[in-house]
């Protein structure tokens, strides 16, 4: 098999109460796992991807089908997430949060724009920090499973940060209430992450 579900980073139980041990145990390891084993039934009926970095490929998502453009954006997306969170979250540092400060006015209303963006993705999707190709820090969201580093996405950028919003992240402990759950969600970001991922970006 090409592609691996990448274990947690945590347990399962390690962001409660934000997130629930049963939200993520469901989320793993089976909407996960469902991404991860569908990608690898995309590249088995195409020899050009085999051997392709998921990076690669979604990199050039635009010539290929449903299949690894849905699969490879879920397969991406959910590691990218997982790493993106901890128990006890933190706080933005160093220049990503001078970079806050300049370009949102501040962390709170980098958290509005976000949330706002993620309260209205109609249906579902994910909403984004990203830094895009000038260097500049923008706030963008995605439908189904696209992601920043597709190549006919409309914001393409180093993804920073991301938050699930399908309803399969929130659903057993928020209902309906997807707004609920994006607030709640800072609690357990990782800025320390967050923060080495923009330094990255910006070498
Ligand atoms: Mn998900």
């Amino acid at each position: 098999m090409a592609f691996e579900l990448p274990p947690l980073p945590y347990n399962y139980d390690a962001l409660e109460p934000t997130i629930s041990k049963e939200t993520m145990t469901f989320h793993h390891d089976k909407h996960h796992k469902a991404y991860t084993d569908k990608l690898n039934e995309g590249v088995e009926k195409d020899p050009a991807l085999q051997g392709k970095t998921i990076e690669d490929i979604l990199a050039s998502i635009s010539s290929q089908p449903p299949l690894v453009r849905n699969n490879g954006g879920g397969y991406w997306n959910h590691d990218f997430f997982w790493k993106s969170m901890k128990q006890g979250g933190g706080q933005p540092s160093g220049a990503l949060a001078e970079a806050i400060e300049s370009t949102f006015g501040g962390l709170d209303k980098l958290k509005e724009e976000f949330n706002t963006k993620g309260a209205g993705q109609f249906g579902s999707g994910w909403a984004w920090l990203i830094v895009d190709d000038a260097g500049t820090l923008k706030v963008t969201s995605t439908p189904n499973q696209d992601n920043p580093l597709m190549d006919d996405v409309k914001d393409r950028g180093t993804p920073l940060l991301g938050n699930d919003v399908w309803e399969h992240a929130y659903y057993l402990t928020y209902k309906n209430d997807r707004a609920a759950y994006l607030k709640a969600w800072w609690d357990v970001v990782d800025w320390d992450v967050v923060g080495q991922r923009y330094d990255a970006a910006k070498k």
